[in-house]
């Protein structure tokens, strides 16, 4: 029998707000806490792989994903000085058929207010930031900025890179910082001019470069707008967990060497933002009595395989999905989640730190293929 738990889930990011989804489609009651005091429109886009896109159609949100986000016709990686094309992937016909679900590119922010508008009115609190949590025998006290505090049954971390649940979990210990940025900027693609690029390129440099890269790719079906997001080094970084405004000179600075599509595509672009890229070691546990994590809280990995949100959104499928199984029994919940995503979640990170995911030849389908609404559960 459904327990009949009042479930807290901690940040509306993109995790929790599929796993609230999730969870009231099944029949929880649900309560999402979140910091900030409205949503806000970031300038960025995501790209969103068959096997994120199986748990957003059981979220129920595919089909308004599809009315705006862009379906890709191939990715293709280029030499970041000649642009000579080093792999050629059909992202449409040929992925779609083999893992049941599209690829899908699209603006963040609209990403973030179709699945913000897909749980139930109420279900968010919004400038509601957790600054604390007690556990007692039968439940957890919450307490907030505001001054406010609240009950759960059971809590779900889904408080990103800087979590506080991770810390009432395991202590503080902050993450690593990679000694990488990223650079986002959304440019008007009326701007492009004669530049044709393609749906999704990623242009890779070599050693000398130290893995500099930028990837390319429009965030519409109507190709209206165009986005870059760069990995470049940077020893240092002083601004905590916040972006900043990009430097002109530095970004033109650490492109110099690429092809002159790449230059083009700085010069026309303006107000882009400079973002530190996180990574963590494996956590020794993912939950503690009636606490829990899913996302970034619990593995933030560098972007460079586009799976980071997606690993969010696979977790909140899984989690759910064993407490269903478990019933009562949320101890037993929480160890068949953490026992069936460790590993896949470890994988994924490893790979992102690589960075070499779809430079040359190779087939995605162990991160494609992957279903997590029907896998089996456990390890
Ligand atoms: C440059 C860059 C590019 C990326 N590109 C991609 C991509 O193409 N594809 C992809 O899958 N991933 C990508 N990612 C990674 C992706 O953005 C994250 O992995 C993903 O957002 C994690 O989701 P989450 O729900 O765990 O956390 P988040 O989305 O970060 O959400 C956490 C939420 O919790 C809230 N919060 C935090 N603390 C508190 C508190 N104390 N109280 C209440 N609320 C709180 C925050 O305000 C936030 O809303 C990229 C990341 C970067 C930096």
């Amino acid at each position: 029998m459904r327990p009949d738990w009042e479930i807290a889930v901690i940040g509306a990011g993109l995790g929790g707000l599929v796993a609230a989804a999730l969870l009231e489609r099944r029949g929880y009651r649900v309560r999402v806490y979140e910091q900030a005091p409205a949503f806000e429109r970031l300038g960025a886009g995501i790209n969103l792989s068959p096997n994120t896109m199986k748990v957003l159609r059981a979220a129920g949100v595919e089909e308004q994903l599809l009315q705006i986000g862009l379906r890709p016709e191939y990715w293709i990686s280029r030499k970041f000085d000649t642009g000579e094309t080093m792999f050629r992937y059909d992202m449409r016909d040929a992925c779609e058929a083999a893992f049941g679900a599209c690829y899908m590119v699209i603006h963040r922010g609209d990403f973030h207010e179709i699945l913000t508008g897909n749980v139930a009115p109420g279900t968010i609190e919004f400038g509601r930031r957790l600054i604390g949590l007690e556990q007692r025998g039968a439940g957890v006290s919450l307490e907030f900025e505001d001054g406010g505090r609240a009950e759960a049954d059971i809590v779900i971390g889904a408080d990103g890179i800087d979590s506080m649940v991770r810390e009432a979990l395991l202590g503080p210990e902050l993450p690593v910082y990679s000694g990488y940025v990223g650079h986002r900027c959304i440019i008007p693609a009326e701007k492009l001019g004669d530049l044709a690029p393609a749906d999704v390129s990623k242009w890779w440099s070599d050693d000398a470069h130290r893995d500099t890269h930028m990837v390319v790719y429009y965030l519409d079906r109507n190709h209206d707008e165009i986005y870059f997001v760069t990995g470049v080094p940077e020893p240092e970084w002083d601004y905590g967990f916040s972006h900043v405004d990009a430097d002109y000179d530095e970004l033109r600075a650490a492109f110099a060497d690429f092809h002159p599509e790449i230059h083009t595509l700085i010069d026309i672009s303006s107000g882009a933002t400079k973002w530190p890229l996180f990574d963590r070691e494996p956590l020794p546990v993912w939950s503690d009595g009636r606490l829990v994590l899913i996302g970034d809280a619990c593995h933030p990995m560098k972007p460079h395989m586009g799976q980071g949100a997606a690993m969010a959104i696979e977790d909140a499928a899984i989690l759910v999905r064993s407490l269903e199984h478990c019933g009562e029994d949320h101890a037993a919940a929480f160890a068949l989640y953490e026992e069936s995503r460790k590993g896949r979640c470890e994988a994924v990170q490893q790979g992102s730190r690589d960075n070499r995911w779809l430079r040359n030849p190779m087939d995605p389908g162990w991160v494609f293929s992957y279903d997590a609404m029907t896998v089996p559960l456990g390890g």
